[in-house]
């Protein structure tokens, strides 16, 4: 049994991180699990597929409709290639896993490629893709899992036409129209990509508000610009009932102000948030206390050392639930390490900056004044129009 000092669980922004840092900055001997492919759902599924499709469609977006007043001529015979934009998110994602392979290599980390189950502190099996398993013994266990798109008990969400971020992340056919059922990050951002392409887009949210943790303002703004630029049709407060297939068209059936709305469209995209992903990580195999694992819902529970119920057991990342961002897992990954190896957390995880890629992009640092004003802290608030600014 080969012995580690880390064995890091999850190969995304957090887990390939901390498994870096525990090597390079703390020396240690470390092991690192993933399943899929390097990166993690950020570079594979998320962050940058996602990143790579806005840069182009924004750019034939900006030409199509203010070519013209800017100079830019053309911009009518412009159109985008799907296959040729899917060959080239393909490119730039297989060049930045390569980076990461190189950079496992460099810091002498080793690549486990299977699917990791804890068994108890300090013994971990992986069941390796190519069909043998192993065990491996260490000090410490860091669950890095990550998250998968949540996917809610509504009727005819099953269906074929009904997709996650997943899939629809590798669409290489056109589509005329599409309802986007919840209007957090993920359903914004596709509205903003789709409705640039000239998409017939439509999105159904249960709060009374699109991206329910931006302040007011912002959101009634970006639905305003969504609407006014693109023609997305934004439904707040409504429930969804069924959903429903109409020969090769997908039917959304939901409540708002109690009236009954039908919308007909090529595709439904399910973007209702994400589930941290602890399936078949804690089996009938582990020992009694890791199968009984603190868990909130699906997250698994920490303290502020990142420590799990479970001794020498740390958790960071999407799968502890929390601010779902890959900085995030990243930073929760260098701390969670730190504190295990007598350092001290660096990373100030109450001044969290994200960034929201529509159009027009959003960007914040901590809470905005809205819950600040909740929770009894006093605001200043100050406005500045971009139009102000000479660049
Ligand atoms: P993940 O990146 O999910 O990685 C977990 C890894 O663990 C996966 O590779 C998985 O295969 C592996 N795994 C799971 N179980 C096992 C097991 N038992 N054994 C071995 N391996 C296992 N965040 C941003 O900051 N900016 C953005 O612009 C942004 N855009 C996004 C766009 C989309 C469409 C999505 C879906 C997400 C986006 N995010 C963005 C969120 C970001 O991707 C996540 O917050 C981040 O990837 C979480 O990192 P992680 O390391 O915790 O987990
Ligand atoms: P989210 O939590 O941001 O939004 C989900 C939305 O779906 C919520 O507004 C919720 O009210 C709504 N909803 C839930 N159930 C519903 C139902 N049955 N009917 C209608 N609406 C329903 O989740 P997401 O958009 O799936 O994104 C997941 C995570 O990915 C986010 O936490 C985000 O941080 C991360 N992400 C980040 C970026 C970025 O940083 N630019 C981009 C994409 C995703």
């Amino acid at each position: 049994m080969e012995n580690f000092d880390l064995i890091v669980i999850g190969g995304g922004p957090g887990g390939y991180e901390a498994a870096i840092e525990a090597a390079k900055k703390y020396g240690k001997k470390v092991a690192l699990v993933e399943s899929r492919e390097l990166g993690g759902t950020c570079l594979n599924r998320g962050c940058i597929p996602t990143k790579t499709l806005i840069h182009t469609v924004g750019m034939y977006s900006e030409l199509k409709t203010h070519g013209e007043e800017i100079g830019l001529t053309g911009g009518d015979s412009i159109g985008v290639n799907l296959s040729t934009l899917q060959a080239r998110k393909n490119v730039v994602l297989e060049q930045l896993r390569s980076g990461i392979a190189s950079l496992m290599k460099a810091n002498k980390i080793t690549v486990y490629e299977g699917r990791g189950t804890v068994i108890d502190s300090g013994r971990v099996d992986v069941n390796l893709n190519s069909g043998e398993t192993l065990e491996l013994s260490c000090e410490n266990i860091l669950i890095a899992t990550g998250s998968v798109p949540a996917v809610p008990p509504i009727k005819g969400a099953e269906l074929k036409g009904v997709v996650t971020s997943d899939e629809l992340l590798d669409l290489s056919e056109p589509i005329e129209s599409v309802t986007i059922i919840g209007g957090g990050v993920i359903g914004c951002e596709f509205a903003s990509l789709f409705g640039s392409l000239g998409a017939k887009v439509t999105v159904v949210e249960a709060l009374d508000k699109i991206i329910a943790n931006l302040d007011r303002e912002l959101s009634q703004n970006l639905k305003m610009l969504l609407s006014k630029s693109y023609g997305v049709e934004i439904h707040t407060g409504a429930s969804v009932k069924e959903i429903k297939e109409e020969g090769d068209r997908i039917v959304t059936c939901f409540t708002e102000k109690e009236q009954a709305v039908e919308v007909s469209s090529d595709l439904v995209l399910m973007a209702v948030g994400r589930r941290p992903e602890t399936s078949g990580l804690f089996t009938e195999n582990a020992s009694e206390a890791v199968k009984n694992i603190k868990l909130n819902r699906a997250a698994i529970v920490v303290n502020e050392r990142y420590e799990t119920s479970v001794n020498r057991i740390y958790a960071i990342g999407d799968v502890i639930g929390g601010i779902q961002l890959a900085h995030v897992a990243t930073a929760e990954g260098r701390n969670a390490v730190a504190l295990m190896y007598g350092g001290e957390a660096e990373i100030n995880m109450n001044a969290v900056p994200s960034c929201i890629y529509t159009e027009p992009e959003i960007a914040s640092v901590g809470i905005g004044p809205d819950i600040a004003k909740q929770e009894g802290i006093e605001v200043i608030s100050k406005k500045y129009t971009m139009s102000a600014n000479g660049k």
